[in-house]
């Protein structure tokens, strides 16, 4: 094959979210020649969000995708500041620790349980992370106190970041060592001859691997590849507030919202989940909603001025963990999609765990079993989720 230089990668990345940058990203710090190839522009999809919670699960019936989770929720913070320095752009990142309302009796025992099991699964004489059960009325500036009669969780561990400026700072750091092109939406990729198709484009674009990051129209993608439907898009929606003087605060998780103080005087609240959807845009009704159950577990919040709403179509695995790896069947063609609520915390070990498969490294952390294709395809497929 004759291909000038400027035309053969090592890899193409199809889609520029998070999982899509962050993976160009790690391949270009391992040298490889990298194109990302975003079907619209960086951030078109479910990343171009608000929220930016980044959140760990709960320290119990600890399992290899917490630990994952964990160390990618420890190390991110190395990550950012590394990125940060490098394109000197801020990714709006802060360790702003968590509340969480104890509503029950029940709930209050389980989180005792859970604070003790945390200073060994979070490592807390080493890490400082820490899990730890307050009395009612406990930061009760904040989180209303009549939403936690039974006290609050208050944990450290949890950190926020602003998903559009990190993303234009990965997107900065790709453009200055490789390639990112917007509008170019692949179609195909022959194994073969590395050949990459881009929809209304004839010129020729080779690459030894493709990345299949698409968000939830990567499961389209991966069907026509190997037969197999392992996913499907769920709609959420947020909103941004005037937050002036909160920027400090730590995030809540309450009545299944998060509320998420931003450097810039923001304060997102997200997010809400619907199956069915006609598409992205955001639904009015769906913004009343989402500010009259927050205010009322937050009543600082109420008469703050709304400055935008946001919907998005995020990936979910139907296995429910993400997918990183090789297609079933395929040698050269990876998919790296599904990461639902937690993608912003995990995408840069996967990332790690992907690359480090392309070019036989050892990756930091191990990319747990349920991750990997053979969890999401063949006899472990399933139809749908519950
Ligand atoms: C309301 C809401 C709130 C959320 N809050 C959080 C949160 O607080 N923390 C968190 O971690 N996660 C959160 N999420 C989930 C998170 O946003 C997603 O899991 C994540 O953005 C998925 O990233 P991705 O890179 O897989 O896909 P996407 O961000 O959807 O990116 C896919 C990209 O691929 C492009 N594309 C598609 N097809 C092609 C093609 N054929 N060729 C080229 N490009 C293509 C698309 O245009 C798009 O830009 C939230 C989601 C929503 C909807």
């Amino acid at each position: 094959m004759a291909h000038t230089s400027e035309q053969m990668f090592d890899l193409a990345v199809a889609g520029a979210g998070i999982f899509g940058l962050s993976i160009a990203c790690r391949a270009l710090k391992a040298g490889l020649r990298v194109v990302v190839l975003e079907a619209e522009q960086v951030g078109a999809g479910s990343s171009g969000g608000l929220l930016g919670a980044l959140m760990p699960h709960m320290p119990a019936r600890w399992n290899p995708k917490k630990e994952f989770q964990f160390q990618a929720l420890r190390s991110l913070q190395g990550e950012i500041e590394d990125l940060e320095a490098q394109t000197g752009l801020s990714c709006g990142y802060r360790r702003c620790g968590r509340i969480l309302p104890l509503t029950t009796t029940d709930k209050l025992e389980h989180h005792l349980e859970r604070a003790e099991e945390s200073r060994e699964r979070w490592h807390t004489a080493e890490t400082g992370f820490s899990y730890v059960v307050e009395p009612t009325g406990s930061r009760s500036d904040w989180l209303d106190a009549a939403a936690a009669p039974h006290g609050i969780v208050y944990e450290t561990l949890a950190a926020r970041v602003s998903p559009r400026a990190y993303l234009a700072s990965l997107a900065a750091f790709i453009r200055a060592k490789g390639q990112l092109r917007e509008g170019a939406r692949v179609t195909g990729f022959d194994e073969a001859t590395g050949a990459v198709q881009v929809a209304g484009s004839t010129a020729s674009l080779h690459a030894k691997n493709l990345v299949i990051s698409g968000g939830f129209a990567a499961f389209d993608m991966i069907e026509n590849l190997t037969g197999e439907r392992i996913g499907r898009g769920e709609k959420g929606q947020a909103l941004l507030l005037d937050g002036a003087g909160l920027e400090e605060m730590p995030a809540i998780y309450c009545d299944g919202l998060y509320v998420v103080p931003h450097e810039d005087g923001t304060v997102a609240i997200g997010s809400t989940s619907d199956r069915e959807f006609v598409d992205s845009t955001p639904s009015p009704s769906r913004t009343t909603e989402l500010l009259q159950r927050a205010t009322t577990f937050c009543p600082v919040l109420d008469g703050r001025k709304v400055l935008s709403e946001w919907a998005g179509i995020r990936p979910r695995c139907h296995k429910r963990d993400p997918l990183a790896g090789l297609l079933p069947g395929h040698s050269s063609t990876y998919a790296a999609t599904g990461g639902f609520k937690i993608s912003f915390g995990i995408a840069h070990l996967i990332a790690d765990c992907l690359v480090c498969e392309m070019t036989g490294e050892t990756p930091k952390h191990p990319l747990p079993e349920t991750f990997r294709s053979a969890h999401h395809f063949g006899a472990n497929r399933l139809e749908a989720d519950g």
